[in-house]
């Protein structure tokens, strides 16, 4: 689990980026920046539409993927494909945590899960590889446990 400061970093970050690029502060933007940095995983725009309502800040549907797509192009937010074209989203962290995903390709499922042994060999990989690496995600697809039995 992240501290409550490497919470605050992420949320701080995309703050300050957004500035950088020219956005305003406040609004539903922050409280998508503010949702999203709580999480410890990623969430879906529907989902996003949600939790602001339930906080009593209505958005409309495209107004929160317009905010997706700003958050997205200003690579603050990892995007992991579960299927039937839902997409969901969560902040890129780098250090702790820093996960990656399963996705059920029956029912859309997504868990994180996170190994050291896999991150090792990515360190080591990375050292050979004719890029210099700045992130990596990783999604293995399959049929969860209900899915599956
Ligand atoms: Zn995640
Ligand atoms: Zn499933």
């Amino acid at each position: 689990m992240s501290t409550d400061a490497e919470r605050l970093g992420w949320a701080e970050q995309a703050a300050e980026a957004l500035t950088e690029a020219g956005y305003r502060r406040g609004g539903v933007r922050s409280a998508i920046v503010a949702l999203l940095d709580e999480q410890s995983c990623a969430l879906s725009a529907v989902e996003i539409g949600e939790a602001l309502a339930e906080r009593g800040r209505r958005a409309s549907r495209a107004s929160v993927y317009r905010v997706m797509e700003e958050l997205e192009r200003i690579g603050l937010l990892a995007r992991v494909e579960v299927g039937q074209g839902i997409v969901r989203y969560e902040p890129l962290r780098e250090g702790p945590g820093h996960h990656h995903h399963l996705v059920c390709e029956r029912c859309g499922r997504l868990e994180p899960f996170t190994d050291d042994g896999v991150e090792r060999a990515i360190q080591r990989l990375s050292e050979r590889l004719p890029l210099e690496v700045s992130e990596h995600e990783i999604v293995i697809r399959g049929a969860c446990r209900s899915c599956a039995d």
